[in-house]
């Protein structure tokens, strides 16, 4: 059986250890109350619920899905309480703005929740992630009474959010979305089409929906420039602000997927439903892209939470397993055979594992530290760096640690033996968990042109050059730290190799409209394994001192992080150099 257990040492460590948060936290005045007591109290709650409530519905909730009838959708049994518990103890409002009701806690603390959620049961985390990131939306973005009247009740969980973006013909070019918006005499809009694979459109854990709706005016002009947001609620709210009048928009059926079957994905039908404007007109896709970079951020963290998952269920199978003997004579000699930890192979694949898991970790609090100083500094030109950041980083977190979660999942299987492929032991629900989030919220390979596009090679590599600036000072800083004793050429020379192959790619994109689309993703991956060799150096200085297992165990895993995976990027700064030609040369029609 899976088992799962919060983390809670390592993200501590990470936390206030590594990135010394608390002290950072005093320093942005909103989130100044904030003290290293707290968040660990914090983090040990969050370990508590998602591990007696969430984790104990995740192999159910797989077997029975959700049900449609009648437009009607149920979600599987136990999660319509588990809400209610969710909610009542307070976990919806987490870092929701506290003028409407939300606790305001920073992202640096909710990223790592957001990892535990995402280990314990991901098709319930993905619930309340689409109803934070509508909120953060709103909160951005709304007029002042939407504010009122939607906030404290998304905020509360008494309702839920949803992101109404792809249509049957339209996922990833959303500038050739269908769905109409006709503006009426009250102000209001009415908006008709059909929107698919919506996550949360319908189910039956709270009172009202509330959905954030792309569409286009009638006179918009053509591609994503004419797009408008919305927000259109299942009910009406009525004069006390309840849920009143249904509103025009249902959901025709659900979707039979590959996983996150406990997660409703809905086809949702707007017929003339009553909804109102989000922003300004015309400038919808950018209000979404506040929905949608903390969604970017929050399906990478789903990659991180399954990996961790799955790492700790091999951990312990491993450690039980017995085939064959160990190598230099039996380890356990009074059994029929040793456990499968004493062989290499089956090592590599735990400590593949947790050397992502755990450099992963540090990426999303890293990015999640960048994410308060945006919103709380008060430092102008610290609050543009760390938005230069985020906007770099979003997509690598989004793409490198749902590649190398999916990467990690099917290595869990794989400790698992045959027993690995059979449903009742839970590794291949990891698996197939976790595959979609490569594929939503911007596949993985529009995530990386995103990165190495508009990112890179769009503004000059400017954003890489102050990224890789950081790096090296900090290497400048603590290049001596006997923690770095074998790591610290092997940073240098990660450093210097994803700046060159910047430079060949802003090369290419000169020379080949073709290169960039055609190298994106091996770019985008050299960024991940630079970054976490860059994470795993922090994390191996401050443990150099422990003197205990925790400390121990870190070193080790950094020191396989540089000896086995790291090496992965000279192969990938390879493939960039061969350029866009094979690939490109090939007639469609000889494929
Ligand atoms: C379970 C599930 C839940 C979802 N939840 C939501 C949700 O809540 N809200 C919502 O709005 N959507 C949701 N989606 C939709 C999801 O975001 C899209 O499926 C995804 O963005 C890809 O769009 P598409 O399926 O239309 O693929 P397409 O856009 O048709 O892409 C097909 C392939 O072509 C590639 N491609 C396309 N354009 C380019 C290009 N310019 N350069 C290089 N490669 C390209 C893609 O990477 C992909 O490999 C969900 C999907 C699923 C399956």
């Amino acid at each position: 059986m899976a088992i799962y257990k919060a983390p809670l040492e390592d993200m501590r460590f990470v936390l206030n250890d590594v990135f010394q948060a608390e002290h950072l936290w005093s320093s942005l005045p909103p989130i100044s109350e904030v003290t290293r007591d707290l968040s660990d109290a914090v983090l040990e709650e969050a370990g508590k619920m998602v591990e007696n409530l969430l984790f104990p519905l995740n192999r159910d909730g797989d077997e029975e899905g959700c049900h449609f009838e009648d437009g009607v959708v149920t979600t599987p049994k136990g999660f319509k309480d588990a809400f209610k518990t969710y909610a009542e103890n307070g976990w919806t409002a987490f870092s929701g703005n506290p003028e409407f009701g939300g606790q305001g806690m920073p992202k640096s603390l909710a990223v790592l929740f957001e990892e535990m959620m995402h280990s314990a049961n991901s098709s319930f985390a993905l619930y309340p992630a689409l109803t934070n990131g509508a909120t953060l939306c709103l909160d951005a973005h709304a007029s002042d009474e939407l504010k009122q009247a939607y906030l404290p009740k998304l905020y509360s969980g008494e309702w839920a959010g949803t992101m109404c973006l792809t249509e049957p013909h339209c996922g990833t070019d959303l500038g050739i979305l269908r769905t109409k918006a006709v503006p009426q005499d009250d102000g209001s809009y009415q908006i008709s089409g059909t929107k698919i694979f919506i996550t949360g459109g319908e189910h039956d854990m709270v009172d009202n929906i509330i959905h954030l709706v792309l569409a286009k005016l009638p006179d918009a002009p053509a591609g994503s420039k004419g797009i408008s947001l919305f927000l259109v609620p299942k009910f009406l709210p009525d004069a006390e602000g309840n849920p009143g009048e249904r509103n025009g928009v249902a959901a025709g059926s659900i979707e039979h997927k590959m996983g996150i079957k406990g997660s409703a994905t809905c086809v949702m039908n707007f017929d003339s439903a009553k909804g109102w404007l989000v922003g300004e007109i015309n400038q919808g896709l950018a209000c979404m892209f506040t929905m949608m970079n903390y969604e970017r951020l929050s399906i990478g963290i789903q990659g991180l939470g399954l990996g961790e998952a799955s790492y700790q269920s091999a951990v312990d199978y491993a450690r039980e397993r017995i085939q064959g003997r160990a190598a230099t004579g039996a380890a356990n000699p009074d059994g029929a055979a040793d456990p499968i930890i004493v062989h290499g192979d089956v090592r590599r694949m735990l400590m593949t594992m947790r050397a992502l898991n755990e450099g992963g970790r540090a990426l999303s609090a890293y990015v999640g530290i960048q994410l308060d100083l945006v919103k709380f500094s008060e430092d102008e030109e610290a609050r543009r760096k760390a938005a230069d950041r985020v906007a770099l980083l979003t997509p690598v977190a989004k793409a490198f640690f749902t590649d190398r979660g999916f990467e990690t999942t099917v290595l869990g299987q794989q400790v698992f033996g045959g027993h690995g492929y059979i449903r009742e032991w839970g590794m291949e629900q990891f698996v197939r968990d976790c595959r979609i989030s490569q594929i939503y919220e911007g596949t993985n390979g529009i995530q990386a042109l995103d990165l190495a596009g508009r990112k890179v090679t769009r503004n000059g590599g400017r954003y890489v050059e102050s990224f890789l600036a950081e790096v090296r000072h900090w290497i400048e800083e603590n290049g001596q730290e006997a923690g770095l004793d074998g790591v610290r050429e092997p940073l240098v020379a990660a450093v210097d190799r994803l700046q060159v192959a910047t430079e060949e790619l802003l090369r290419q994109a000169g020379d080949n409209p073709d290169a960039v689309n055609a190298s994106a993703v091996e770019y985008l991956d050299l960024f991940g394994y630079v970054t976490y060799a860059w994470l795993w150096a922090m994390m191996m200085v401050n443990a150099a001192g422990r003197d205990d297992d925790f400390g121990r165990a870190k070193m080790i895993t950094g020191r396989f992080y540089f000896e086995r995976l790291l090496p992965r990027g000279e192969a990938l700064a390879r493939q960039l150099k061969a350029g866009a030609e094979t690939m490109m040369s090939l007639d469609a029609d000889l494929f």
